[in-house]
């Protein structure tokens, strides 16, 4: 049987269904299931993702499509009681992408395909408007040529505006009928000098060009970076829909818009959205003509100066169709159990849906939306979780400009995306990631943004416009990528040639700073003081309570100090999965202790040292001991190689004061120095294996591990330490380790005269550590995962120089993301499984846990829900993020 490339939609039936996105693409399934709902969408058909990979691996058109195509379109036909390519009353449709997950304006459109001269007659006739033909027609000359034919869209503009400059007039709609028909031979005349071939007037060769574009739009150059930069897979292809034209722009009777429906900025339960009556849906999102808001409750939210505060709504144009519109609001919430983005079109009077989706939002609008909407009975408490993902709370995170700051105001604008933003103004995308590269901090400045844009709105710390509306490109994209922006700051004259930004008669130049507060839609001069924000908000507190509810798996820090113990516990951790105990050795006092023991002669002189550090690293731990009162503390004993804690050989000033420090000479000095470097040190002289030639270094920590334990203890202080040996590779290793660790903990309960419960365990950072790990599990308490060693010694790939190769490899798709930050789960994870299930099996007590930088990252922790390990261990601001990972990982995977 041949594979069903082609679902139809329309009429209340669909082929497809909303579960099939990854078929049908995110769009096409929507509509499938719009349809099946018996909401009004322009009947249509969808082409599988499917069908796009076979075709980008061999770019022909099977018959086996041409056939499915061609029986579900005259479907369409029967049910539209038209037919495509009727001179008297043609159907026409439109032509778009539709990927599995959203790629907002990243791939091609084509509308108004199945015009040429003749059928733009018979829709001149059937609308009533000569004016209105040959606008659709121009517009389907101008996109087909630019989408599919490849002309730069810049010959068009300008025919335009050399046309309204010989008429004298400033927009298009002054343009006449006449003017149009006009523009449409001068459009032709620039396709056929510009693509060297004709504009095509079959209207069946013009489906297939669009449909064959729509394919091809997969892999333009903005698609590609957008997937790189969203971490989006190659592979999944794009469906095409093809769907019949509906007009928002057929006269005063017809609108186009887009709509929330709740608040995507606040989440606040009312309507909001905008559209703008007489126009195409691209003219909305464009953000050339001021749109105006959906109804009265929307309008009177703007701000002040808002052009669109003074124009009628849609309530108040077109009652019947927003009473309609204001219907489907509620359908599709209660359908999706979501917040819904809409792009619709009212033809006449009627109103059409094309698009439904889940909109995206900010974070504070997340949280509220999850609680509100499980208030509602409308999300269950798994939903309402699922709809809030690790990146709102990043933004939740963000921060703010601080109330209190004196600050001038320079112009106000759209509340896009939240957060506080600075830096030095550049006004192109390119300037902006050539800045941020050279390590500037850039506020990316434009009239607009435009697809093209997206590389440098990654870099810039926050975007600002002069154009367009909360659903223009720069809110859409900012929003999702977290960042900072104020859109629609109509005040704001942005003179690309000049150099210049200007507000009143305040003339801003690139390079000079600047502050957004995107929170509240603000444009500040120069850098004012920011505040970090808190997590006091009350939606928050009960979506990070449901996650604590659902979850199982546990959510400890990585923290070496009393204070970051302490914001990690604010935070939600519970515990400390691991305490680096050498960044304790770098402060001033200390490292002069440290650098005492390194270059001792011998162990009587380390031990010296070492009794001047222990007071130290005991009084350390007392305060992370209590700040984490109740909640087991992971110490890792000293891991990295010596030389780390010495100067440099060409470091002479602070050379020649160690010496005179240490009462040697300069070349004594410069010789144990020598002595000490290694080739590779990573590989080297560090972890377990110090520990093993130096056992007084690790007894003296072990030492004062216990002491600050049965200090704290004393103090009422419920206290879980746990010793971590890092970087075993064999048993005996921690065997004999775990040994003396035991030994002095005996000896110093001894002399205070009190016991504490204490675990000895390792880390698994070594791949033998992994694949001997039942050997090893039977001498430890528990493992953590040291996933940034396992993935550089399981790559090969050393953390300090691979961001030499690896941006490139992730780049040309030769590894799917930085392993570092992401693990790399076909590979290193299986070692981690492995270790894990072999690790319990010798050892069905042993805990488990990971403290690489994976422990963060949303993906990674799904892994380690799957992979049965306890908990993750992670830095303290992704603590909140971890704990939502976790439940998210915990609803999916059951
Ligand atoms: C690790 O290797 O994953 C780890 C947590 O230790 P460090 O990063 O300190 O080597
Ligand atoms: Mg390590």
């Amino acid at each position: 049987m041949s594979e069903k490339l082609v679902y139809y939609f329309g009429n209340g039936e669909a082929e497809g269904s909303g579960d099939q996105r990854d078929l049908l693409g995110g769009k096409g399934a929507n509509l499938a299931e719009m349809s099946r709902i018996g909401l009004p969408v322009p009947p249509g058909f969808t082409i599988t993702t499917r069908a796009c990979v076979a075709y980008l691996q061999n770019p022909v058109i099977t018959d086996e499509l041409r056939e499915q195509v061609a029986a579900a379109l005259s479907r369409v036909e029967q049910v539209m009681g038209k037919k495509y390519a009727d001179p008297d009353d043609p159907l026409l449709f439109s032509c778009r992408s539709g990927a599995r997950i959203s790629m907002p304006g990243m791939m091609d459109t084509v509308l108004n395909i199945g015009l040429n001269d003749e059928t733009v007659q018979g829709l001149i006739a059937r609308s009533g408007s000569e004016r209105f033909g040959y606008d659709c027609y121009r517009r389907l000359v101008q996109m087909y040529g630019n989408v599919v034919m490849g002309v730069d869209g810049e010959h068009f503009e300008n025919a335009i505006d050399d046309l309204k400059a010989k008429r004298g007039v400033k927009t298009d709609a002054e343009l006449t009928a006449d003017d149009l028909k006009e523009l449409i031979e001068t459009f032709k005349g620039i396709v056929a000098e510009q693509a060297g071939q004709p504009f095509p007037t079959d209207p069946h060769e013009q489906l297939w060009g669009g449909i064959e574009a729509v394919f091809r739009s997969w892999n333009t150059e903005r698609a590609v970076t957008y997937r790189r930069i969203n971490r989006l897979p190659d592979d999944m292809g794009t469906a095409v829909n093809v769907q019949t034209m509906v007009f928002g722009n057929m006269g005063e009777r017809s609108a186009t818009g887009v709509a929330f429906t709740r608040d995507p900025s606040t989440g606040e339960n009312v309507f909001y959205g905008e559209f703008l009556v007489n126009a195409q849906g691209e003219d909305v999102v464009a953000g050339i003509r001021t749109p105006q808001a959906l109804n009265r409750e929307g309008r009177d939210r703007l701000p002040d100066g808002n052009p669109s505060k003074n124009l009628p709504t849609l309530e108040e144009v077109m009652p019947e169709a927003y009473a309609e519109l204001e219907r489907i609001r509620h359908v599709l919430e209660e359908h999706y159990h979501n917040m819904q983005d809409i792009e619709f079109t009212i033809q006449d009077g009627k109103l059409w849906m094309l698009q439904t989706r889940n909109g995206k939002r900010t974070g504070r609008a997340a949280v509220r939306i999850a609680v509100e909407m499980f208030g509602e009975g409308l999300m269950t408490r798994e939903q309402a979780l699922l709809s809030v993902e690790p990146d709102h709370l990043d933004q939740l995170l963000h921060d703010q400009v601080d109330p209190a700051a004196q600050v001038s105001m320079l112009a106000r604008g759209l509340p896009a995306s939240p957060g506080a933003a600075q830096g030095e103004i550049v006004l192109s995308a390119e300037d902006a990631v050539a800045a941020a590269q050279a390590g500037r901090k850039v506020l990316l400045v434009r009239r607009e943004t435009s697809p093209e844009d997206i590389d440098g709105m990654h870099h810039a710390e926050g975007i600002l416009t002069a154009r367009g509306g909360m659903t223009s490109h720069a809110a859409v994209v900012a929003r999702g990528m977290g960042k900072p922006c104020v859109a629609g700051c109509g005040d704001l004259v942005v003179d690309y040639t000049a150099g210049t930004v200007t507000v009143g008669d305040r003339v801003l130049k690139a390079g000079d700073p600047l502050t957004i507060d995107g929170t509240q839609g603000l444009v500040i001069d120069g850098l004012v003081p920011l505040i970090s924000p808190s997590l006091d908000d009350p939606n928050l507190r009960q979506v990070m309570a449901w996650a604590d509810e659902v979850r199982t798996l546990g959510v400890r820090t990585n923290a070496d100090t009393p204070h970051d113990a302490a914001q990690a516990r604010e935070f939600g951790a519970a515990g400390i999965g691991l305490c680096r105990t050498e960044h304790m050795f770098f402060g001033d006092e200390r490292i002069s202790k440290m650098r005492e023991m390194i270059l001792a002669e011998d162990e009587a002189g380390r031990r010296k040292a070492l009794a001047k550090i222990l007071p130290l690293q005991q009084a350390d731990f007392e305060g992370i001991f209590t700040a984490m009162d109740g909640f087991p503390v992971t110490v890792r004993l000293l891991d990295p190689p010596l030389h780390e804690f010495l100067p440099a050989p060409d470091m002479t000033a602070e050379i020649d004061a160690l010496a005179e420090e240490l009462g040697v000479t300069r070349e004594h000095l410069l010789q144990r120095i020598e002595s000490l470097h290694e080739m590779n040190p990573m590989l080297g002289h560090r972890g377990c294996r110090l520990g093993l030639t130096y056992p007084e270094i690790y007894e003296t920590q072990v030492e004062a591990i216990i002491r600050a334990a049965l200090a704290v203890q004393a103090r009422g202080v419920d206290v879980h330490p746990e010793i971590m040996i890092p970087l075993v590779g064999t048993v005996r290793e921690l065997a004999v380790l775990r040994e003396k660790t035991e030994a002095t903990a005996r000896r110093v309960m001894a002399e205070v005269g009190a016991e504490v419960a204490y675990k000895v365990g390792t880390m698994i950072e070594i791949p033998r550590a992994a694949l001997l790990a039942d050997q090893i599990a039977r001498v430890a308490d528990f493992f953590s995962f040291g996933t940034n060693d396992l993935t550089q010694m399981t790559f090969g790939y050393s953390r300090d120089d691979a961001g030499v190769f690896l941006p490139d490899y992730v780049k040309n798709g030769i590894l799917p993301a930085d392993p570092f930050q992401q693990l790399d789960q076909e590979g290193v994870g299986q070692l981690v499984a492995m270790a894990a299930r072999k690790g319990r099996e010798a050892n069905p007590d042993l805990h488990l846990g990971i403290c690489g930088e994976h422990g963060g990252d949303p993906s990674s922790i799904d892994f380690c829900h799957r992979t049965g390990l306890d908990y993750v261990s992670c830095s303290p601001f992704r603590v909140p993020i971890a704990r939502l990972a976790a439940a998210h990982a915990a609803i999916r995977n059951g």
